[in-house]
């Protein structure tokens, strides 16, 4: 099987029907859940790092469809890690408070401080995604945010932060399973939303709008990633995979002690 890039190069154009969200590599099931344990030690380990530095930060995009798995990734993909270094935002429709600035405004202030990791649950993206498809700006607004958004990522990247964004790149098909499940099982049924269904009939206008964001916002400090999603486990190997690969070039060290630690004497 020819390997399927993770990563798109920067510049080139992106289409996404070359990528195949059913692809899986060489792995079946039951090695990609053993590895994935595997780097979620490491990735536990590489936080607690993290956040006795103190100095840099991670931010992890995610964006996908609806039933995509954006909320099941960040429970499998971080269930190792301490709650207390890891701050999840999920990005909803914008209140009238948050219309009444620019786009940017509610994110920037999520953006994670320095020693933890921010995980954006949908993010600035929506601006010129459900925003462009659905017209709520007209497009010499949305046009331009695609520059205000690699200014934005380029201003974190400089200050700190590594940026990782992730497409959950699943099927339409896929997507009508997920929701028949949503229908069929009492338990999921609070994930069901009718709103949702009109979201699937505009697929292809979402998938030129997705392709737009993953070709123009493709950058070296901010690089998007297509992540296979139509198997769940495939994902999560994917995406703990990349993170834990990019905590270790991040390097975080604790900080060096005090000193004459060994002099030190608690009283009775
Ligand atoms: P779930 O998987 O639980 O349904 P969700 O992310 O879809 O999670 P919802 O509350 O169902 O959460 O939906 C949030 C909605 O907010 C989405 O439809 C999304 O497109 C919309 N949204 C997010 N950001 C913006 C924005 N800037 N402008 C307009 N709509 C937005
Ligand atoms: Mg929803």
């Amino acid at each position: 099987m020819a390997e399927q890039p993770l990563h798109p190069t920067p510049g080139k154009k992106v289409n996404l029907s070359k990528f195949d969200p059913d692809y899986k590599g060489d792995y079946d099931k039951g090695m990609a859940r053993e590895e994935e344990r595997e780097l979620e030690d490491k990735l536990a380990d590489l936080q607690e790092r993290l956040y006795a530095e103190g100095k840099q930060s991670l931010l992890i995009v995610l964006q996908a469809m609806d039933a995509g798995g954006k909320d099941s990734t960040i429970k499998h993909v971080f269930d190792q890690v301490n709650p207390q270094g890891v701050r999840v935002t999920s990005f909803k429709v914008p209140t009238a408070e948050e219309l009444a600035h620019d786009f940017l405004w509610r994110v920037h202030q999520k953006a994670p401080a320095k020693g933890y990791i921010g995980i954006f649950n949908r993010s600035h993206y929506e601006d010129v995604l459900v925003v462009r498809v659905n017209e709520y700006v007209p497009r010499p607004v949305w046009e331009k945010r695609y520059d205000q958004i690699n200014a934005f990522e380029r201003l974190l990247a400089e200050s700190g932060t590594r940026i990782l964004k992730f497409f959950l790149h699943i099927s339409r098909e896929e997507q009508k399973e997920r929701f028949l499940e949503r229908l069929n099982k009492p338990d999921k049924h609070w994930k069901f939303s009718r709103g949702d269904l009109p979201v699937r009939e505009k697929w292809d206008d979402y998938m030129s709008a997705y392709e737009d964001a993953l070709t123009r916002c493709n950058t070296d400090y901010a690089p998007w990633h297509i992540v296979p999603a139509n198997r769940k486990w495939y994902r999560n190997l994917v995406i703990t995979r990349t993170i834990v690969r990019t905590l270790e070039a991040m390097n975080p060290q604790f900080p060096p002690a005090e000193p004459d630690l060994d002099q030190i004497v608690i009283p009775d």
